[in-house]
């Protein structure tokens, strides 16, 4: 069985692709099938599928499966076998918005995580339709409204500042943190052996992560949100919504 080659990490804008099958299996769906050159990805890190066609048949599942990506699609299983050539279209602006979303977390994270000196982050994700991110976590404090409107500043004066997000290797999270210094953050350095992909936002956070990123730090138009329900108990919780305008409010 040939391997497969997951092009999205080097080639995230590469949304089409023409790809041999190299193993297919049943599928709830019909067929799922691994294909030579992938340029869909699974879930992971907070962030949902790909969604997009096979042959124009909408992709159902993406699973990870024996070290490959498997990609289920409603389909009759005899008409895909191992070497047909199938047309794999992914929605450009979907994993365009996932991407914006993503490298906003960083940003709202690194942002609080300064704020704040130190954090808890419980959960970041973004929303299946890629039009939101939520982020929870936790401070050692009561959190009140002033805090969010730091923490939205600095966000905001990130995103206009374009930094460059560029992908980078280090053998492993402590040549990470010798390297990048105050920097680096990580929020769980057990989840990581050996070599470590670092997304390094230009001269403001460096952090360990698989996820697809947007070129720079300006992200596009969006707002933050914050739900103050547990800020007397140093909870917090704020929404990335990604909305076509500059005007934007927080904590009402
Ligand atoms: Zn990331």
């Amino acid at each position: 069985m040939s391997n497969q080659t997951n092009l999205f990490y080097q080639f995230p804008d590469k949304t089409e692709i023409t790809s041999k099958i190299i193993a297919t299996r049943p599928h709830f769906f019909g067929t799922a099938i691994a294909v030579e050159e992938n340029i869909v990805r699974a879930a992971g890190g907070g962030e949902p599928r790909d969604v997009g066609k096979v042959n124009g048949s909408p992709i159902q599942q993406v699973e990870k499966q024996e070290g490959k990506t498997w990609i289920a699609f409603d389909s009759d299983p005899a008409l895909y076998k191992p070497d047909t050539v199938v047309e794999i279209e992914l929605d450009r602006d979907h994993r365009d918005q996932r991407r914006r979303l993503h490298t906003g977390v960083h940003l709202a994270i690194r942002s609080a995580y300064n704020h704040f000196d130190d954090i808890r982050v419980t959960e970041a994700e973004i929303a299946e339709d890629a039009s939101s991110a939520i982020i929870k976590g936790d401070v050692s404090r009561a959190i009140d409204k002033g805090d969010i409107a730091q923490i939205d500043m600095s966000m905001r004066s990130t995103v206009l500042k374009e930094l460059p997000v560029t992908l980078n290797r280090a053998k492993s999270v402590d040549h990470a943190e010798e390297e990048h210094g105050h920097l680096f953050r990580v929020s769980d350095r057990h989840a990581f052996r050996g070599k470590v992909r670092l997304v390094c936002i230009d001269g403001f956070d460096v952090n360990p992560c698989s996820g697809l990123h947007h070129p720079d730090s300006n992200i596009g138009p969006y707002e933050m949100r914050a739900n103050f329900s547990g800020s007397s108990s140093g909870k917090f919780e704020i929404r990335l919504n990604l909305s076509p305008c500059w005007m934007y409010w927080y904590g009402d």
